[in-house]
């Protein structure tokens, strides 16, 4: 940046001389209020640093004649003082500077100066839904927004845009307060903002020419963002709707993440399928649903046979190979209620609410049959299946209910593999208690629990 620093001490100047330099910027220096203000006309300069003593007036007097002249009309001009009191900053701020500075502490000042000057024009990009019922303010907006590289749909009532809203992707919504139709500016904001409670993101700026201090405050409780009054001052309109679109990018970016790191823990890379933190959240809610409402609900536990040796004879890329397989049978096959996840190594579940243990078992031995025609990798696979089920009447938890499963898979491994265990809960029986007795479940038309092979 281009800083001139005005002070009478050929000391201060030769000091900040090279503070500006040593902040990476180009000083210009001047003796007087007079030679500033001559520089001022120059037209070339970023920011100006004036003491409050000059030789040839007062520092305050140098801001007036400097936001008097076309040059200095919104150059930022900062007083420097080595007394902060209320009364210079008042005096400074209502002669036109844009801030007070302590003197004795300007390095700073120098390494922040970026932040004084005039923020580089982004180029905007986004949809705007735009409500006004003047054709003049309208055309005044329209080229603003247009300018700012924004797409405009422009409506005269907030009826059509209500309606347009619904069918439409947008970035902000800019709405005129006293409008034609049914539906007031005020109307609008407070449907956009019920109706549509997931687009909290979505910036709101209400128009208005009555600037009625009450009806602002109202329009902020209904879910405005902003607010701007008419007639519209083009710098300041479009430096607002340019922070209301930084922010809404950065919190869809924000939320963008939140999902990415949501996605890391809680799928599984490998098969695409959920992982078994996603059971904490998703069980609590299921069982709270079965045990309230009394439905069943059942797990089906499998895991691949021998499956060491498949990584052992083909390698671990073929037995990943197997694994993903396996995922897409399970996703693929089945209801959607159903929650498939990948339990862990070659262990698999599925939550299958409102399914009793009857359907459960049918399911299990369906999908043991397809597995084995699976062929992953082009390998017979087999798997050993346990199922169980919420019994009617009884308040049962994921932990419950898993042990089970988990005991019955270890059964139907123990009987040779390749086979579907189904087990009811047994409430009575202690948590550390073992051997709760397998139920022969005949499945439709065929027995149970026989190994195929
Ligand atoms: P069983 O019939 O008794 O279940 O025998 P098994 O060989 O299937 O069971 P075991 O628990 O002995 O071995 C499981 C193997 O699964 C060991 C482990 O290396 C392998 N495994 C776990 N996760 C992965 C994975 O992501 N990819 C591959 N390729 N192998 C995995
Ligand atoms: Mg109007
Ligand atoms: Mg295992
Ligand atoms: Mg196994």
């Amino acid at each position: 940046m281009k800083i001139l620093v005005v002070d009478r001490s050929r000391v201060f100047r030769a000091l900040w001389s090279r503070m500006v330099l040593a902040a990476g910027h180009k000083p210009i220096m001047a003796s007087s209020g007079a030679e500033g203000l001559a520089r001022i006309d120059e037209n070339d300069l970023e920011l100006v640093c004036a003491s409050i003593t000059l030789p040839d007036m007062s520092g305050v007097e140098f801001c007036r004649q400097a936001r008097a002249r076309a040059a200095g009309h919104d150059l930022p001009l900062i007083l420097l003082t080595t007394k902060q009191d209320h009364d210079i900053r008042r005096q400074a701020f209502e002669a036109g500077a844009t801030d007070v500075h302590d003197k004795t502490n300007i390095r700073d000042l120098f390494h922040q100066a970026a932040r004084y000057g005039r923020p580089v024009e982004h180029a905007h990009e986004g949809k705007v839904l735009y409500v006004e019922d003047s054709p003049t303010v309208a055309r005044v907006m329209i080229r603003i927004l247009e300018g700012m590289g924004l797409e405009v749909a422009h409506f005269r009532s907030a009826d059509e845009a209500l309606q347009t809203f619904e069918r439409g992707s947008w970035d902000l919504v800019l709405s005129d307060i006293l409008v034609e139709g049914e539906i007031s500016g005020m109307g609008l904001v407070s449907r956009l903002r019920q109706q549509f409670p997931d687009k909290t993101s979505l910036p709101i700026v209400a128009m208005s020419g009555l600037d009625d201090q009450n009806r602002r405050a109202e329009l902020f409780r209904l879910g405005v963002n902003d607010f701007v009054t008419k007639p519209v001052l083009e710098d300041e309109v479009r430096a607002r709707i340019g922070n209301l679109l930084a922010n809404k990018r950065l919190f869809e970016e924000v939320q963008d993440q939140r999902q990415k790191l949501y996605d890391m823990a809680m799928i599984d890379p490998l098969t695409g399928l959920r992982n078994r933190n996603v059971l904490a959240e998703c069980a609590a809610r299921f069982f709270a649903e079965a045990n309230q409402k009394d439905m069943p609900l059942s797990l089906i536990l499998l895991d691949i046979d021998h499956f060491k040796q498949i990584n052992d004879s083909h390698g671990h890329l073929v037995g990943d190979e197997v694994l993903v397989g396996v995922g897409e049978l399970l996703r693929s096959t089945g209801r959607e209620t159903d929650v498939a996840l990948r339990f862990g190594g070659e262990e698999f579940l599925l939550v299958l609410p409102e399914c009793d243990l009857f359907d459960a078992h049918t399911r299990a031995e369906e999908l043991r049959q397809q597995l084995r025609e699976l062929q992953p990798a082009g390998i017979t696979i087999t798997a050993s299946f346990g199922v169980t089920s919420r019994p009617s009447g009884e308040d049962v938890g994921m932990n419950d209910l898993f042990r089970v499963a988990d005991q019955a898979v270890y059964r139907a491994k123990s009987e040779g593999r390749d086979r579907v265990v189904s087990r009811a809960l047994d409430t009575a029986a202690k948590p550390d208690e073992q051997g709760t007795p397998a139920v022969d479940l005949p499945g439709p038309g065929q027995p149970t629990a026989q190994p195929v092979s």
